[in-house]
């Protein structure tokens, strides 16, 4: 992702970099401003409001277009549809088109005509939107869904509250204006959720708020008092819930790296102690993860596609089993000493032979040949050890909660199924057995059955 916003920039040659003040020059109207996001262009931002470069550039006075950094405050000469000051931000899980007009004030067709979508289904969780600056904290005032068979002054009565309050601050006709699994505001309650959520659930989010080819998604789930059941699933995988020190519940779950962008859904359900069942549904945005391509040559009998097909099922089988204790503490380290010195990074779309570029690097690879230690990143227990084709020599490690670390191409395999491995012992040696062009180690990392980029659990600590 980084890579793409990069190479956006350059490719437009209008960077953004020092930091200045914005001001609207003196006798001007008072143009609506825009506060400029990591990601932004100046041409970018013109077009999005149908200007020209020019004229953004003389309203606001920039001498220079590469001295605009995030956070400076643009005028917006021309635009009269709109007022205030603008922000980007993107759609969260529990969120409407309804209950984020009411959330910022304003109405439907202005939201969806700065953020570019033309039907409310475009907006699944993730989906970048332009909003006015501000708005309602929903952790400073109370939100509450509407039950199916509750008046708009029943829940008024039941909150005490004043019923032309809650109908004035959530921008209603009259009380009778509300639906069922609509979200209105309640002044006076401090309950931050429920957001469109089921009753039993008070947060639902994951990190980032969107979804991104080769990443670990980890969603966490606050609950209302009683103690749930929660199963869910994303992209055709089961989500595991576990419950952590906090009393939160979390699930990790890896995105495939090859996975189209565009919307999925994402389904959560559960049970309280009481019985109770619930659902949750909403489409997520997943984006794309930027990578890039590389061309590799190989012996033709590796590229056996049932070859393949059988080795991929029998790791699958393997990482299918969820222990349900986690392993490690906090972020991993690197495998190799060799840290910081790669030969080929994960999720880089592959040509072998000359093929077309329908495979992927599922891994890292370190630098450092033959006879190269190779360390247990994290704490885990040993659930495969032994050769195989096109992996060659490989270990599995159960690190628990659905996450597993492997280790190809070994030249020596110093563990065996079972034993108990702590960070940084020694597990075997770098070598060049299996569909290797070379000694290297070909580290990878598997969350929910999918591979993820690894690096990212050398730089965060996952729950
Ligand atoms: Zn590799």
């Amino acid at each position: 992702m980084k890579k793409l916003i990069s190479s956006i920039l350059i490719l437009l040659s209008v960077s953004l970099f020092v930091v200045g003040a914005g001001y609207a020059q003196e006798g001007e109207p008072d143009w609506p401003t825009y506060s400029v996001q990591p990601g932004d262009t100046l041409y970018s931002i013109s077009q999005r409001f149908g200007m020209t470069l020019d004229e953004l550039v003389q309203a606001n006075g920039v001498a220079d277009p590469n001295s605009i950094s995030v956070g400076f405050s643009l005028a917006l000469p021309g635009v009269e549809w709109v007022s205030g000051a603008l922000t980007n931000t993107t759609m969260p899980l529990g969120e409407t088109l309804r209950s984020i007009t009411r959330r910022y004030q304003t109405e439907a067709n202005l939201i969806a005509r700065l953020s570019g979508f033309v039907s409310p289904t475009q907006l699944a969780a993730g989906y970048p939107i332009m909003v006015p600056d501000g708005g309602i904290q929903y952790w400073e005032l109370g939100r509450m869904a509407v039950d199916s068979g509750t008046s708009l002054l029943e829940m008024a009565v039941l909150s005490d509250n004043n019923p032309w309050a809650i109908k004035s601050i959530n921008r209603l006709s009259g009380t009778w204006d509300s639906i069922p699994g609509d979200i209105l505001f309640l002044p006076g309650t401090n309950d931050p959720g429920p957001g469109a959520f089921p009753s039993p659930i008070s947060q639902l989010s994951f990190d980032g708020n969107s979804l991104v080819q080769g990443k670990t998604a980890v969603f966490r789930v606050a609950l209302n008092g009683m103690p749930i059941d929660l199963s869910g699933n994303l992209l055709g995988q089961e989500l595991h819930f576990f419950e952590d020190d906090t009393g939160e519940y979390i699930a990790l779950q890896g995105i495939h790296v090859m996975m189209t962008p565009g919307q999925y859904p994402l389904s959560i359900s559960g049970e309280s102690t009481n019985g109770a069942k619930f659902n949750f549904n909403q489409m997520v945005l997943l984006t794309t993860g930027g990578y890039n391509f590389e061309e590799i040559s190989v012996d033709e009998y590796l590229l056996d596609p049932e070859l393949s097909a059988s080795e991929t099922a029998f790791i699958n089988e393997i990482v299918s089993k969820v222990t349900p204790e986690k392993y490690w503490q906090g972020k991993f380290v690197p495998p190799s000493p060799y840290a910081g010195l790669y030969n080929s990074y994960f999720g880089t779309r592959r040509s072998f032979n000359g093929s077309a570029f329908t495979y992927y690097h599922g891994g890292l690879d370190y630098q450092g040949g033959t006879g190269v230690q190779i360390y247990a990143p994290a704490a885990g227990r040993v659930v495969f050890a032994g050769p195989l084709t096109i992996r060659g020599n490989a270990t599995l490690i159960d690190h628990g909660l659905g996450v597993f670390s492997g280790y190809w191409h070994q030249s020596e395999i110093h563990v065996n199924v079972g034993d108990r491995v702590e960070q940084g012992q020694v597990i075997g040696l770098v070598g060049n057995t299996g569909r290797s062009s070379g000694a290297h180690l070909h580290w990878e990392i598997l969350v929910g059955k999918i591979q993820v980029e690894p690096l990212d659990w050398l730089e965060f600590e996952y729950p």
